[in-house]
């Protein structure tokens, strides 16, 4: 069976081994009949995950035998994602439970698929956030000078959203890991610091997710992609000096009020920047990147606050540059054999339920990719990310 050959050059790092295996081809999904073997166990499902990844299936055990379905990407959600926000506020709360409905009315994603998630406990939160920071948001006590920066009500309930936001990059990171793709609905708040939240982000979700994972696998290289229209700042300050982290984020310059920090590598547009001239400078920075790097996972923030109609965004991208950007992105982690996870990011469109409609076209594309690229794991073609 091909594909086998290249399991130790993806997981090299992984002790295991795999016998022979075959495939027969179904409708839609595909049945294998495996002589799988690891050297530590047999027969439990997550021992067969790296050839999951390999071969492109997600694998099922059915009595001795592997069914396998290509079709599957986990996506990590939670209803508290949703809070109650003032009437006027600005904040699409409402984003990520209609974007999960339209995916799930428009059958892109099937209710298995998606996987309720719970609170990241409280010390992974403090591996990188100030333990007083922490307590104040607990407890609501943040003070007035806190709360005009984050820029949300301090309620009890924005510390549930935010600590399972973390909890759902958190799965999504260690799901892309073991299966290719995943997608956390929701994330990506790249505003929080160690010491305090701005621009809606509490928690930072990226840093909790890595830190954790390098409990797991310490010496996991992980690539953060930041493509959200503003700079991924408190991302960089958390995770600044770890040679096992890349970060790149691709924004519009930061301002007088808002300095930025410095990441791993940072690309400046030009403010109102078109769509044309934002692409080209993505892609070419970003496929520079990632053979400097060569990450065992991407961490992808897409955001959808480049299109032309969002608040805050200064872009001037349309929802098919938005489309562009997520297909050739998609292609080039998924053909490249790099795990991603993917991130909603920020999004205020002027026309609310837009912001939710960009997410959803997001994830679309990244179930619609993964499923039809998984069986090309086995190739040695590379894509070259293009304009
Ligand atoms: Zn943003």
């Amino acid at each position: 069976m091909r594909g086998l050959g290249y399991r130790k050059s993806i997981w090299g790092c992984l002790d295991r081994r795999i016998s022979g295996g075959k495939i027969h081809r179904g409708e839609g999904c595909e049945l294998g009949i495996f002589t799988a073997k690891t050297r530590r166990a047999r027969g439990r499902r997550e021992d067969f995950s790296p050839f999951c990844w390999i071969s492109g299936k997600f694998l099922l055990h059915v009595g001795g035998k592997v069914w396998l379905d290509q079709r599957k990407v986990r996506c990590f959600y939670s209803h508290r994602f949703e809070i109650e926000l003032p009437r006027d506020h600005p904040y699409p709360m409402d984003k990520f439970r209609l974007s999960k409905e339209m995916l799930l009315v428009e059958g892109v994603l099937r209710p298995e698929e998606i996987v309720e998630v719970g609170q990241a406990p409280d010390h992974l939160i403090r591996s990188v956030h100030d333990a007083a920071y922490v307590e104040r948001v607990y407890s609501c006590s943040l003070d007035r000078k806190e709360a005009l920066r984050l820029g949300l009500p301090i309620t009890p309930e924005l510390y549930t959203r935010s600590a399972s936001e973390v909890e759902a990059t958190r799965m999504a990171c260690r799901a892309a890991l073991e299966e290719g793709v995943a997608i956390c609905l929701a994330g990506g708040k790249h505003h929080a610091f160690s010491e305090y939240g701005s621009g809606g982000s509490v928690f930072n979700d990226v840093a909790v997710a890595i830190r954790d994972l390098q409990l797991w696998r310490p010496g996991l290289r992980v690539m953060v992609v930041d493509t959200d229209a503003h700079q991924g700042d408190g991302t960089h300050a958390l995770l600044a000096g770890d040679p096992r982290v890349f970060t790149y984020s691709i924004h519009v310059a930061p301002s007088g009020a808002r300095p930025g920090v410095a990441g791993s590598m940072d690309v400046e547009t030009v403010r109102y920047v078109e769509g044309e001239m934002y692409l080209r400078q993505l892609f070419s920075t970003l496929a520079a990147a990632l053979d400097t790097f060569a990450p065992d996972l991407v961490i992808w923030i897409a955001g959808a606050d480049n299109h032309h109609n969002d608040r805050y965004g200064q872009m001037m991208l349309t929802a098919k540059d938005l489309q562009r950007r997520d297909e050739v992105l998609l292609k080039a982690f998924i053909r490249n054999r790099i795990p991603v996870a993917v991130l909603y990011g920020g999004g205020c469109n002027r026309q609310a339920e837009f912001t939710a409609k960009i997410h959803r076209n997001t994830v679309a594309m990244a179930k619609q990719l993964a499923a039809e690229h998984r069986g090309l794991w086995a190739s040695q073609d590379k894509l070259a990310l293009s304009a």
